[in-house]
């Protein structure tokens, strides 16, 4: 096992790792940009190494200074967390090549899953069920008419080098095919430096449905079932929750042993996430993530096992300590995601805390690195905390969320907690009927917003 590990992050999720070092016994080195220095993961960790300036790029993406600084701390593994350098295959090759441990998957499982192209390839050949759409990439609009024709509008053109919800279009009909196909072109390359485009079936009324796989990257793996991420705003996930409140039994075991199949036969190390659009009784692969998600507690929460502490395990070359036969789900488990945004258009909203106070009690879990009179760098994501319920059933979680969020003090900035105290007013999210549209539907009505 490692002594030392170096955390390439900063917030609520290096505050997580660090948690997770702590309970094994492993020393922690956090580091920073100078935005950071006050930050609560620089005084959790064991150690914290200051890597440059405020920009993102110059500090926690800045390859030289975290491998630097695992080399003044003598720290033997990495654990990236989620966005910064989580899926940057180069990143995982040079730790490599520094005689460090990368904790997280390959480098090739990574390359192969950021391009989205390839991961709709391999996973079709592993036997995991997939969108209908274009074989592969797009080359020209007339190429991109032709499949509209083929497949049916509406259809969704995606960059293949995509993520965040950037460098997607969708056409509604044919007339639409010329601006999306332009749009999310340009939108690839300048995001991303890559005009590779594919197309896909736009499916009008699905749920989000992504299954937790994790690999020991030596033939095993297995599936801790679902999280249904449905409510989403511009493509990204505000709440999220496990189990899936329509998903069978039947349904989980199916699509479950298909994940774990497909990654065991590539033998994938780590944590990973296979998203899939549901719609009718079907699934549909839209990507997979090569790294540990925001939302995990929730899945932590119905298993009860510490999925970070399972990835540091793999890494180090120890068995994982579930077999399939073990992970058996108990009860509901909701997170929500509080973001330093001003409503009604979620404006950033970066600022001093003047008061913070978590709540607590049964079943609830509070992930967030603020702290009272902490001031919120308006330099990176305004994810400022996670707050994770878990009640014996769906009715007993809501509650509990409603309830906690009722406890939560933060007070010097706006947040988007009053969102989820109106939405925990409505039937739908009591009797879970919502797909992929209904957040946006609603913020539109009920907030002007679009
Ligand atoms: P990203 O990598 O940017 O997160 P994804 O491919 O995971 O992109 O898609 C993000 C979201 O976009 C999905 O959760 C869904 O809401 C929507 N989406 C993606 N593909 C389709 C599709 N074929 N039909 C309908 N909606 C889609």
């Amino acid at each position: 096992m490692f002594d030392k590990i170096l955390i390439a992050n900063r917030g609520e999720i290096a505050l997580r790792v660090i948690r997770a070092c702590r309970e094994m016994g492993i020393q922690s080195v956090a580091v920073h940009s100078t935005a950071d220095a006050d930050a609560m993961h620089v005084r959790m960790a064991d150690e914290s190494v200051c890597i440059g300036p405020p920009s993102g790029t110059q500090s926690y993406l800045s390859i030289p200074a975290i491998i630097s600084a695992c080399e003044i701390t003598g720290a033997q593994a990495i654990h990236p967390g989620y966005g910064f350098l989580s899926e940057n295959a180069n990143f995982v090759q040079i730790v490599e090549d520094h005689g460090l441990t990368f904790i997280g998957p390959t480098a090739e499982h990574i390359r192969i899953m950021g391009d989205k192209i390839t991961a709709k390839d391999t996973m079709k050949e592993l036997g995991v069920p997939c969108v209908p759409g274009s074989d592969g990439g797009v080359p020209d609009l007339a190429a991109a008419k032709k499949i509209g024709e083929e497949i049916g509008y509406p259809v969704i053109i995606k960059a293949t080098a995509g993520g965040g919800g950037r460098g997607m279009k969708v056409a509604k009909t044919a007339a639409d095919m010329e601006q999306a196909f332009m749009t999310a072109r340009a939108e690839g390359k300048a995001a991303f430096g890559n005009d590779e485009v594919y197309i896909e079936k736009y499916l009008t009324t699905p749920r989000h449905i992504e299954i937790q796989v994790f690999g020991d990257g030596k033939g095993k793996a297995v599936h801790l079932g679902e999280r249904d991420c449905s409510l989403q705003r511009r493509h990204q996930k505000v709440f999220e929750e496990a189990p899936g409140p329509c998903i069978t039994e039947e349904e989980r075991a199916r699509i479950g042993k298909i994940c774990a199949d497909a990654v065991a036969k590539i033998n994938y190390i780590g944590a990973g996430t296979i998203e899939f659009l549901y719609e009718n009784g079907e699934f549909y692969f839209i990507e997979m993530n090569t790294r540990l998600q925001v939302e995990h507690p929730v899945t932590e929460g119905i298993f009860g096992v510490d999925l970070v502490r399972e990835q540091i395990r793999v890494a180090a070359g120890l068995p994982m300590s579930f077999g399939q036969d073990d992970l058996v789900i108990n009860g509901h488990s909701i997170e929500v995601r509080i973001n330093a945004e001003k409503l009604p258009n979620f404006a950033p909203c970066p600022g001093k805390i003047t008061q913070y106070h978590a709540p607590g009690g049964l079943g609830v879990r509070m992930d967030s690195a603020l702290y009272d009179g902490y001031s919120i760098p308006p330099y990176y994501d305004s994810l400022i905390g996670k707050l994770i319920v878990h009640g014996r059933d769906r009715p007993e979680a809501l509650a509990r969320l409603s309830r906690a969020l009722g406890e939560l003090i933060v007070d010097g900035i706006d947040t988007t907690v009053p969102l989820f105290h109106a939405l925990l007013e409505e039937k739908d999210i009591h009797t879970g009927e919502y797909n992929i549209h209904w957040l946006e539907k609603w913020l539109e009505s009920n907030l002007g917003n679009s």
